[in-house]
């Protein structure tokens, strides 16, 4: 007989049926009621043994955690808490958990302990509700994109140019890192690298992606991307997954719009999809939420939060008017920020980003023209001759979420700005080749998947939401 996942047991109607299940033993009760969950749902379904068939032996075998078969009818059920259960009247043990050394005890586990046993933290509720949301979000962005007209654009991983500009990266070499080839100067020949080059693990798949919307209009990646960052950060991962879409002859506030509406889309989606998880998920926040002191408890709870950012439009800011608003506020005049915004050019910090959306907007806000020199080479120059055409999304809770820009479609203004910073051109000829043959106005975004994985979950750190997470000193798994 088949197995019927969890998920939909609950919701079928007990006529006394047999059905089978399988799934893991969250909690045993009284040597009689089993709660097993297989990931379909986050509810267990409870199995109730019947002795005439079931031999006692077997009850020694049914700890935290074991694999089980169960075969049993399905009634509606007598305690409360659930509508149907199971009264089992065969189990069949696939696989045993000692409760002496079995981690994942039916009681609360920190974050960290957890983060120690990645391989089997998605057994917990909050792991398993998470990574639901995750897969849903992806679901989701995938199918916003398709409906809209774009196509999925794989990027390459492994990168020959070390000019994206966007962080620090992780080499890729088959040299042997203890006798490399050498130059007779000394340093190290990567012509005899595995590529005849210098070689790494791409930080942003954009460049590439700004080749194949200048021919298919509208593409979007979805992929791993890698920063040799060592920011231990809440919010920043070694190995993460980013989306950037890339839209040909799109302006600035064509890619606001497409970000906005994007960002919106997918959290409804999860609103629709994902009740039982995000319940779950905004509980568990609110116990949390409970041992804190009253100033710093949150003013939303989670659905309400992703209510109001999918249904209110994001305020959009300039650069320089937030730049006025931060240095007339109170925690810069009190000296509150670590650093302090005296002056127009200043790059924002987390904590700037966050007193505009939290303290002063009270809403995810768009800013937008920033300064040139605080900004990647290949975003397009304004009139003034000092700001481009960049913009960031900033999300409660989160800070930046999205970063994107209008791209400089002007060989002439490219060619000068790279010379400005030293980037050769031979390096990039195929970008300006871009800008050579049928240039257009262009324009495109970055979103970290994880860092929107963090906001819809509510979860306070970032490698709480990737199954295993790369972070400096961390590859285990
Ligand atoms: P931040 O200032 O937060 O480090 P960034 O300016 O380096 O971000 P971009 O280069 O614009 O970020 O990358 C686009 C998006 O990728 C960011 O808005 C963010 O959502 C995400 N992102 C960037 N770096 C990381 C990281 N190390 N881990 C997870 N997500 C990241
Ligand atoms: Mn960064």
């Amino acid at each position: 007989m088949k197995s019927i996942p969890v998920k939909k047991l609950l919701t079928t109607k007990p006529q006394g049926q047999e059905v089978v299940v399988n799934g893991w033993v969250k909690t045993f009760r009284s040597n009689r009621f089993i709660a097993l969950n297989d990931g379909s749902t986050i509810s267990n379904i409870q199995c109730v043994i019947d002795f005439e068939t079931i031999n006692e032996s077997l009850l020694k075998k049914i700890n935290t955690g074991a694999a089980l078969k169960v075969t049993g009818n399905l009634v509606e059920s007598a305690g409360s808490g659930q509508h149907v259960e199971i009264q089992a009247t065969d189990i069949f043990v696939h696989g045993e958990a000692d409760a002496e050394t079995y981690p994942i005890q039916p009681k609360k586990h920190s974050m960290e302990f957890l983060r120690e046993q990645a391989h089997l933290r998605v057994r917990t509720n909050t792991f398993s509700a998470v990574m639901r949301v995750r897969s849903a979000l992806s679901f989701a962005i995938h199918d916003y994109f398709r409906e809209n007209g774009f196509y999925y654009f794989h990027a390459p991983i492994i990168t020959g140019s070390d000019a994206e500009g966007a962080g620090e990266m992780f080499r890729v070499t088959t040299l042997d890192a203890k006798n490399p080839p050498l130059h007779d100067e000394g340093t190290v020949n990567y012509k005899e690298d595995f590529f005849g080059k210098e070689t790494n693990l791409t930080v942003s798949g954009q460049l590439e992606a700004e080749a194949y919307a200048m021919g298919l209009g509208k593409v979007y990646t979805f992929g791993p991307t890698f920063r040799a960052e060592n920011s231990n950060t809440s919010r920043h991962l070694a190995e993460f997954w980013m989306i950037e879409p890339e839209v040909a002859f799109y302006d600035l506030v064509d890619n606001m719009d497409l970000a906005e509406d994007f960002m919106q889309s997918v959290i409804k989606y999860i609103l629709e999809h994902c009740a039982e998880d995000l319940a779950f998920l905004e509980k568990r926040l609110l116990d949390e939420e409970k041992q804190k002191p009253q100033v710093e408890r949150s003013e939303m709870a989670l659905i309400e939060k992703l209510k109001f950012v999918s249904e209110n439009t994001f305020k959009r800011v300039s650069y320089t008017e937030a730049i006025e608003i931060l240095r007339n506020s109170k925690p810069n005049k009190k000296k509150k920020f670590q650093y302090l915004i005296n002056e127009w050019g200043a790059d924002l910090q987390s904590e700037h980003e966050r007193y505009l959306v939290e303290k002063h907007f009270k809403c995810p806000v768009i800013l937008f023209d920033y300064p040139a020199t605080i900004k990647a080479f290949y975003m397009r120059l304004n009139e003034d001759g000092k700001t481009v055409r960049a913009m960031d999304i900033l999300f409660p809770g989160i800070g930046e979420i999205v970063g994107g820009s209008q791209r400089e479609e002007r060989l002439d203004v490219l060619k000068e700005k790279m010379k400005a910073l030293d980037i050769p051109e031979e390096e990039l000829w195929w970008y300006l080749d871009l800008r050579k043959f049928g240039t257009a106005e262009h324009s495109g975004f970055g979103l970290g998947f994880e860092r929107l994985v963090l906001f819809a979950t509510g979860m306070g750190n970032i490698r709480d939401v990737i199954p295993f997470p790369r972070t400096p000193q961390n590859a285990s798994f």
